[in-house]
């Protein structure tokens, strides 16, 4: 019944490899002779951060890593670290390692971010993951407020957070409410949040920096409208943190959380940050009332009796390998120094935008992201309506990897530690060589759980 020649199969994988090659080949370039490339070449000579690339683990040197937004780079420390603790205060020490330093962790690597966010040490932890922490923090703000029942957000904020902040309204009851105030879905709603906070608004909470188009709020100027109408603010810093300037002091900001994965590499699920202003620390109660928030805890006393201080919002045992693992990246941005950070996060998604204005705007990307740096975080969105195989296009043809965020935004995260302008001018030349060609054409049936 087969008649086809024995051979077809393999005769047809021969083809289908050489034609990847050949525009392999062509999508990665050298993009030498493009234009941009003087200009890269000069940008990154003159890079006061160069020094900082070779810091980290780079295994494939082709490949163009636009994803630090997401999870951060692997610092060749932490591959060091983490195995030193694992032998010597795991394998060696064993349970004494928690009076030799595991204790105190969250709140020694609490106080080395501090530096960075404008907080004194003893106003901030790294402990639990974002989420949680935005839970205790959320409900204890929201308790703090008796007789308030709103909680504002917008539809910018990251879901797991608009998630959080609705179930926490459910768990006061029928009479407190959460409210989404709508943006166009770029820049953050500042007139719209203005009108919705009123007298009977117990919390605001926002992402400092939003994740899909990199719009960032003037912190200070929302929490001085939040305070206006008695209510507290949390800022959710998980895409700003280690990218953009923050200085929770100067704006009096209440309550804040965010990521230490991202831009902060600290590993994939890595303990986030909290911080809670001094004065407000010991008014305010940790919903999860568990044993490493007691102010005794080897006392094992059945009646919970708050600690003062930070030390309420711990919850219970840490990841330790995590939790260790978080130091070096956090230290590199520290000695790095957030002015010239934002110095550089500015300038590369300056020069992105320009490459996308002469190179990618005629192939049918459009700007997700505000135009002014001013009010833009370190990561950019392209629209298009072929984003999702163009995504998956790049990362498997073009070794450039970008995310995408439904229903058609390709994300690209410039990490100021890692990413050089070559990078920057690389990628951008093999994204329109790509689309140019059509090779995304390729992918358009492909599916993925993470994205
Ligand atoms: C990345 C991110 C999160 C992730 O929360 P996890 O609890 O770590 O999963 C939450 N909020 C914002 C704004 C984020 O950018």
């Amino acid at each position: 019944m087969d008649d086809k020649p024995a051979s077809h199969g393999e005769h047809h994988a021969t083809i289908r490899s050489a034609m990847i090659d050949t525009s392999s080949k062509l999508v990665l370039g050298p993009f030498q002779d493009a234009p941009g490339y003087d200009k890269a070449m000069e940008l990154d000579g003159s890079d006061p951060l160069s020094r900082f690339k070779e810091r980290f683990v780079v295994t494939d040197p082709r490949l163009i890593y636009l994803d630090g937004n997401s999870l951060g780079r692997l610092p060749d420390k932490t591959q060091d670290l983490v195995a030193g603790v694992v032998a010597d205060e795991w394998g060696d020490r064993l349970i004494r390692s928690w009076n030799e330093g595991w204790w105190d962790l969250q709140l020694r690597l609490g106080d080395l971010l501090a530096r960075i966010i404008g907080a004194d040490p003893g106003e901030v932890i790294i402990s639990d993951s974002t989420s949680v922490n935005l839970f205790k923090l959320a409900y204890s703000a929201v308790a703090a407020r008796p007789g308030k029942h709103k909680i504002i957000t917008d539809d910018l904020n990251f879901p797991t957070d608009v998630y959080v902040l609705g179930g926490v309204a459910g768990l006061f009851g029928d009479d407190y409410l959460m409210q989404i105030v709508e943006s166009d879905g770029v820049h953050g709603p500042v007139p719209g949040l203005a009108d919705a906070i009123d007298d009977d608004t117990a919390l605001v909470s926002l992402s400092h920096t939003v994740f899909k188009s990199g719009y960032t709020y003037d912190m200070a100027e929302l929490t001085r409208l939040a305070h206006e109408s008695g209510a507290l603010v949390l800022w959710d810093c998980s895409h700003s943190v280690g990218a953009v300037p923050i200085d929770f002091e100067g704006a009096g900001v209440d309550l804040a959380i965010g990521c230490t994965y991202k831009y902060l590499n600290g590993g994939p699920g890595s303990p986030a940050f909290l911080y809670v202003r001094k004065d407000l620390q010991d008014e305010l109660s940790n919903p999860i009332t568990a044993w490493w928030g007691h102010s005794d805890p080897f006392a094992f006393d059945l009646e919970f009796e708050p600690v003062s201080g930070i030390r309420r919002f711990h919850t219970g045992t840490m990841p330790m390998l995590s939790l260790a693992a978080a130091e070096p990246g956090i230290a590199d941005v520290v000695e790095a120094g957030m002015g010239e950070i934002r110095t550089k996060s500015v300038a590369l998604t300056e020069y992105f935008i320009e490459l996308w204005e002469t190179h990618l705007a005629s192939l049918g990307f459009k700007l997700g992201s505000p135009q002014d740096s001013a009010i833009r975080g370190s990561h950019i969105s392209l629209t298009h309506d072929d984003a999702w195989p163009i995504a998956r296009a790049l990362i498997e043809r073009a070794k450039v990897i970008p995310d995408f965020r439904a229903p058609d935004s390709l994300r690209f995260g410039f990490s100021p530690l890692y990413t050089s302008f070559v990078d920057v001018h690389t990628a951008a030349h093999r994204l329109r060589t790509l689309v140019e060609n059509e090779v995304h054409h390729e992918y358009a049936s492909v599916k993925a759980t993470v994205t």
